[in-house]
């Protein structure tokens, strides 16, 4: 199929996607090949955190480049030891391994937990997950994830992870045996709907792994980086786990992933754990650009506050349109339908002129928004505005 200048036969189909292709990008802005303006709340899914095209990630690139770009894994470089050091000063965790995505993280932090097991609890390996989790795509991680279906795709899963409902000590504690070795949840689920663990249960997981010599994996790919207005979100909750992972943000937009430990689980020896990437200069140096503006005067403040504002809002859309709810954390947040018009809606504003929106429904009844943190009220104002007129405009047969 052709779109103007753009041939696209050749690229393997895993997802229909829509007839347009987007030539630039700068801050919440989108612009595709024929002229149109998009107003992104997607943002790469929660993944640019400043935005497009921001100033620190083309420098940091450009920078770089010119320095160095691979000296290969086998060697220290400067930026991998930077944005580590920072990592560490500003949080709980005391060692980074770096990866190239979110689900490369995860295996190596279920990886982690599995040596652990070995060494300190006679060849534990089962890692408690919940149903509706979302860990990633690789055979591992898919099998950690509760999506319903994947438990029967590209069987035979990879075993060990048993599912606990969300917010359900219970149903965790039930699961609890000889073989456990780890509890791992995202704080807030994201891709199963913007479903937040309350602080509570996150409190209790902290309490039950502890009671009994278990490790408390999060899963921050998500949530981290900023996005629930603190720089992760297990703070909301004033715990410690002992494992995070972060992706998505961490890179503001290129490929780049850790995976963070405190120092009694970092049990990895030689040969156990690599990649040819882990710890790039290129991808390192443009997290070290990233973390250093969110923890610059205010800016997390800042996430907060139009958290709030744009929690706000979407509550007067809720009240004016008769909707179920509104919930999440910062700016990671969900408006839940009336019915399920999410599909029709998200397809509604991408194709609203003279500009288009572009929104994302994980699920038929649900929109998430995950704008760039440093959106505007202005912004936020104006896809309000696009998104009351269509609540009031589209059924979920428009479509
Ligand atoms: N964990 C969570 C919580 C996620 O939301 C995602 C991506 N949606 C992943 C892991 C997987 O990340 P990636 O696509 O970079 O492998």
């Amino acid at each position: 199929m052709h779109y103007g200048e753009f041939d696209t036969a050749s690229l393997m189909f895993i997802t229909p996607r829509p007839e347009l292709i987007f030539v630039r990008g700068d801050g919440s802005w989108l612009h595709d090949d024929t002229g149109k303006r998009y107003l992104d709340f997607v943002q790469g899914w929660a993944v640019n955190c400043l935005g497009h095209c921001p100033a620190e990630i083309r420098e940091a690139l450009a920078d770089q480049a010119a320095r160095l770009i691979n000296p290969s894994p086998a060697f220290f470089n400067g930026p991998m030891t930077e944005l580590a050091g920072l990592l560490t000063e500003h949080s709980c965790f005391d060692r980074v391994f770096f990866a190239n995505t979110g689900a490369e993280a995860n295996e190596g932090a279920i990886k982690l937990a599995r040596k652990w097991g070995r060494m300190h609890k006679d060849g534990a390996y089962e890692i408690i997950t919940f149903e509706h989790s979302f860990h990633g795509r690789t055979l591992a991680t898919m099998s950690a994830s509760g999506k319903p279906g994947w438990d029967t795709l590209f069987a035979p899963q990879v075993p060990g992870f048993p599912k606990a409902r969300l917010n359900d000590l219970d149903s965790v504690g039930a699961l609890i045996g000889d073989k456990t070795v780890a509890i791992m949840l995202e704080p807030v689920q994201g891709e199963g709907g913007v479903i937040p663990a309350e602080p509570g249960f996150l409190q209790a997981l902290r309490d039950l792994t502890r009671a009994h010599g278990l490790l408390l994996i999060v899963d921050e790919v998500q949530t981290g980086m900023g996005r629930t207005g603190r720089l992760f979100a297990h703070e909301h909750a004033g715990i410690e786990p002992d494992i995070m992972t972060l992706g998505k943000g961490i890179g503001g937009g290129v490929p780049l992933s850790a995976l963070l430990a405190k120092e009694a689980v970092c049990c990895f020896q030689p040969g156990d754990q690599g990649g040819t990437y882990n710890g790039n200069p290129l991808m390192t140096a443009v997290g070290a650009a990233v973390l250093r503006r969110l923890l610059s005067d205010g800016f997390l403040a800042r996430v907060d506050t139009l958290g709030r504002y744009l929690e706000s809002r979407l509550q007067a859309l809720v009240t004016r349109h008769a909707l179920a709810g509104e919930r999440g954390a910062g700016l990671l947040r969900a408006l839940i339908l009336d019915s399920d018009r999410g599909p029709a809606l998200v397809k509604a504003a991408l194709d609203y002129a003279p500009e288009g929106l572009l929104l994302n429904a994980p699920r038929p009844n649900l929109l998430r928004f995950m704008p760039a943190l440093t959106v505007t009220e202005a912004e936020i104002d104006r896809m309000i505005e696009i998104l009351d007129t269509l609540l009031g405009a589209v059924r979920a047969d428009a479509g």
